[in-house]
C-alpha cells in the first residue's frame, strides 16, 4: 500500500507537528494499511457458510432452548450433517481433515457473535472430541468417532465434583481394576452437555492411597448400569446449557473403554491445557467484541440531554480503551493460534490468552450496561445476556487466579524465556 507520508524518510518532528495540526488525517485510513488478521480464502467461505448455518438452524431455537434449560441433540446432528461439528477429524472418520485451528476459531467466534455460546457444540468438538485421537486406540476411534462427528453422540468431560474444582487431586471418585472391566464409584458436578450427552470421559483415581495425581480416564455411556445423571443445574447465565450432576455406582467400565494407559489421566487432562484454553480465549474474546459492537450500536442511538450518548468524552475514552484492548487481544490471539498450528502454543502463553480475554470480556460487558442505562438491565436487550454470560468465563476451564499462578511460576522458575526476548 502506498503512503502519501512516510515517517521513516521524513521529519519525525513534522510528522508530529502535522498530527496535531491535521489529526482527522493522520487518524483515518487514508495511504495506511490496517492491521489484518490472515485467514484464507477458504476459510472466508467457511466462515460465511457457518455463518449461514447458525442464523437459519441454531439462532431461532435458541430462546426456546434457554427456557427448556438444554439445546435440543437435533442441533448436533443438523451441524455434523453439514459438515461443522467437528472439523478436524480424518476423513475416515467424516472430518474435513484439516487440522488448521483457524477454522475452529471461526466456528468458536461466528457462535459467540450469534449469541449462541450456550449451545456447547465446541466442547463437544474441540475440547473432548481430540482426547479420543490423541489417547485412544485405533478401535476406539473407529468405534466412536464417526457418531461424534456426525452429532449422534455427544460429548462431555467429567473432572470437578463438589468437593474439587481448581485442585483435581482433590477428586474422590475411584476405580478399582477387577476381571476384564474397572468398577467406578463417584459423583460429579457441574459438566456441560450433562444431560446430552452419550459419552463422558471421566477422570477418577486408581491408586488413591498412594498417589492423588494417579487418575485414569474411562470412557462411560448412556446406558451402563450405575451411570445417573442427577439435577439440570439452574444457572445465572448459559441458560440453554445443560450443566447436570452425574453419579457412578459400581458402573462396570470395560477395559476396552479406558482411555490411554491407565495412571495417566491427571497428565492426559494436563496436555491438553495449551489448547483448551485457547478454545476459551477465542470465544471469550468474540463475545467481547459483541458487547463493544452491541454498545457502539446503541450510544450512537440513545439521547440524553439533547446529544447522543456517544457525544459524551466519557464514553468515547471509555470505549477506545476498551476498543484498543480488544485490538491488543485479538492479536495476541491470533499468533497464539498461529503458535498452535506450527505445534509451538505453551500451556503458559495459552494461560495469558486465557487470562486476558476472560476478564476483558467481563469488563466489555459491564461497560456496555453500564452505557445501555437501564435499557441494559432488561432482559429484551442483547447486552444484558452479555453480561451473565460473561462471569463464568473468569472462573471455568482454570480460574482467573489459577492463570496468574500458572504464569507467576513461570517467570520465577529457570526456564523463564519472557515474549519480548524471543528469537533475538
Ligand atoms: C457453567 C459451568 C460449566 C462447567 N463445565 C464443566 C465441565 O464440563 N467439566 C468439568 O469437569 N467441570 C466443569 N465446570 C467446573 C469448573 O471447571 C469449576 O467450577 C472450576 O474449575 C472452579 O472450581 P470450583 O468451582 O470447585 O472452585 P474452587 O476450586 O473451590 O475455587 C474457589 C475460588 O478459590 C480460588 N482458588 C482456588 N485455588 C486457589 C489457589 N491455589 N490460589 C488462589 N486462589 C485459588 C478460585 O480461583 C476461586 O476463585 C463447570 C462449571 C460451570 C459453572
Amino acid at each position: 500500500m502506498s503512503s502519501q507520508f512516510n515517517c521513516q524518510d521524513g521529519s519525525l518532528l513534522a510528522y508530529a507537528l502535522l498530527t496535531i495540526l491535521w489529526p482527522e488525517y493522520f487518524s483515518g485510513l487514508q495511504g495506511y494499511t490496517m492491521l489484518q488478521r490472515a485467514f484464507t480464502e477458504e476459510q472466508h467461505m467457511f466462515r460465511d457458510a457457518y455463518r449461514k448455518f447458525l442464523a437459519a438452524e441454531i439462532v431461532p431455537h435458541m430462546e426456546s432452548w434457554r427456557e427448556a434449560g438444554i439445546v435440543d441433540r437435533a442441533a448436533f446432528r443438523k451441524a455434523g450433517e453439514q459438515g461443522f461439528l467437528m472439523v478436524w477429524p480424518e476423513e475416515k472418520y467424516g472430518g474435513m481433515g484439516d487440522p488448521d485451528f483457524r477454522f475452529e476459531q471461526i466456528i468458536i467466534e461466528e457462535t459467540s457473535y450469534a449469541r449462541v455460546g450456550d449451545w456447547y457444540n465446541t466442547l463437544h468438538s474441540r475440547l473432548v472430541g481430540p482426547y479420543l485421537t490423541r489417547f485412544g486406540s485405533d478401535e476406539q476411534c473407529q468405534r466412536l468417532l464417526p457418531g461424534c462427528v456426525s452429532g449422534e453422540s455427544v460429548l462431555a468431560i467429567a473432572m470437578t465434583e463438589p468437593d474439587a474444582g481448581s485442585d483435581l487431586a482433590g477428586m474422590r471418585s475411584t476405580a478399582v481394576e477387577k476381571d476384564d472391566h474397572w468398577v467406578l464409584n463417584g459423583s460429579k458436578t457441574f459438566i456441560s452437555n450433562g444431560v446430552n450427552a452419550d459419552i463422558v470421559i471421566v477422570a477418577a483415581k486408581t491408586d488413591p492411597d498412594n498417589n492423588p495425581h494417579h487418575m485414569t480416564l474411562f470412557i462411560v455411556e448412556r446406558g451402563m448400569e450405575g451411570f445417573e445423571r442427577g439435577r439440570n443445574l439452574k444457572k445465572m447465565g448459559l441458560k440453554a446449557q445443560d450443566t447436570a450432576e452425574l453419579f457412578f455406582n459400581d458402573v462396570k467400565v470395560p477395559k476396552a473403554n479406558v482411555l490411554g494407559e491407565p495412571g495417566q489421566g491427571f497428565i492426559y487432562l494436563m496436555k491438553g491445557l495449551a489448547e483448551e484454553r485457547l478454545i476459551g480465549a477465542a470465544g471469550y474474546l468474540s463475545a467481547a467484541q459483541l458487547s463493544f459492537d452491541l454498545t457502539l450500536d446503541y450510544v450512537k442511538e440513545r439521547k440524553a440531554f439533547g446529544k447522543p450518548v456517544s457525544a459524551f468524552q466519557n464514553t468515547q475514552f471509555k470505549l477506545a480503551e476498551l476498543r484498543t484492548q480488544l485490538d491488543f487481544a485479538q492479536v495476541y490471539v491470533d499468533q497464539c493460534v498461529a503458535a498452535f498450528n506450527a505445534g509451538q502454543l505453551t500451556a503458559i502463553d495459552a494461560a495469558k490468552a486465557k487470562l486476558a480475554t476472560s476478564e476483558l470480556q467481563v469488563v466489555a460487558a459491564d461497560i456496555g450496561v453500564q452505557f445501555h442505562g437501564g435499557n441494559g438491565y432488561m432482559d429484551e436487550y442483547p447486552i444484558s445476556r452479555q453480561y451473565t454470560d460473561a462471569k463464568i468465563s473468569t472462573i471455568y476451564a482454570g480460574s482467573s487466579e489459577v492463570m496468574k499462578i500458572i504464569i507467576s511460576r513461570d517467570f520465577l522458575g529457570e526456564d523463564y524465556t519472557p515474549f519480548n526476548t524471543r528469537n533475538f
